[in-house]
């Protein structure tokens, strides 16, 4: 029996952009968790869709197990962080958010979520925090961190600003879980950047809040190590993604352009494999657990 164990920071965050890979193995037979590491309270949310609950983190925890059930997941695990909304909000100043707190704090919870569900496969957030969210950064950081103190792989930053292993720890006899960030496809923001004036949107303001900058991040260079066909299970990761309907799926955004951008991009699902370090004149991988 596999454990794929995926580490992000928001209730979305594993159906908008790995729902496809996630319902793939669930369904395959693999104990696939998700490790949530806030409850979202920083989104915006309609006042309407407050109705029934108390709180925007109550809400959009009850989101996320619907989108869990969807998926198949075999369970949904909190870090209990509060989320700390985009870089410069009033949230990154509260004391009980992600932003605020230590890496060696944040690491030594992710470390006692490993130990308890032993992972083959651990996937998290690129450098870049995907589209820049500084708990995206923070939670990549802090999954870095966990693997120096429980492994004793010493990772840096190359040129290039990207994560790369710098040494592992000499006969170490412990099976290292296998470790993925996401990696957006440059080809898709590529049409993005290039789609998106011709329905009078700017590419530098995208989504809800019109704080994602998609030139930026077309900028950032994250390589692909694995591509993962999750065409047959597309239906899943739209139907999860439609439990987030606070925070409005790609697939439903109002822009015509925008939502058949994402359909067209979502039957692939990209990776870039940091652990163990990809070898010279290694193929790219069409399996997590190659
Ligand atoms: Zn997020």
């Amino acid at each position: 029996m596999k454990t794929l164990v995926a580490i992000f920071a928001h209730p979305d965050d594993e159906s908008f952009g790995i729902g496809g890979t996630l319902a793939r193995y669930s369904k395959q037979g693999v104990s696939t968790y998700y490790l949530c590491a806030t409850r979202g309270e920083s989104g915006t949310v309609d006042p309407e869709m407050m109705k029934g609950y108390d709180t925007v983190a109550e809400l959009r925890s009850n989101e996320l197990e619907c989108a869990s059930r969807e998926l198949g997941l075999a369970g949904v695990h909190y870090l209990n962080y509060r989320d700390s909304g985009m870089l410069g909000s009033e949230d990154n100043r509260n004391a009980a958010s992600l932003f605020a707190a230590a890496t060696d704090d944040v690491a030594r919870r992710i470390i006692g979520h490993i130990e308890e569900l032993h992972p083959d496969v651990v996937i998290t957030h690129d450098q870049f925090g995907g589209y820049g969210h500084p708990d995206h950064i923070k939670l990549h950081q802090a999954t870095m961190r966990a693997y120096e103190l429980m492994y004793g792989i010493q990772f840096g930053t190359n040129e290039k600003g990207l994560t790369t292993v710098v040494s592992t720890a000499a006969g170490s006899s412990q099976a290292i879980p296998r470790l993925y960030v996401t990696a957006f496809s440059r080809k898709f923001l590529a049409l993005a950047v290039r789609l998106l004036p011709l329905a009078g949107q700017d590419p530098h303001k995208f989504g809800r809040n019109k704080d994602i900058d998609l030139v930026q991040i077309s900028s950032w260079f994250v390589p692909i190590t694995t591509t993962l066909n999750v065409r047959d299970y597309i239906p899943y990761k739209e139907r999860a993604s439609a439990c987030h309907i606070s925070q409005r799926p790609p697939t439903q955004q109002p822009n015509l352009v925008a939502r058949l951008a994402f359909r067209r991009a979502q039957h692939l699902e990209t990776f870039s494999r940091i652990y163990p370090p990809l070898k010279k004149g290694e193929h790219e991988e069409t399996d997590l657990f190659a």
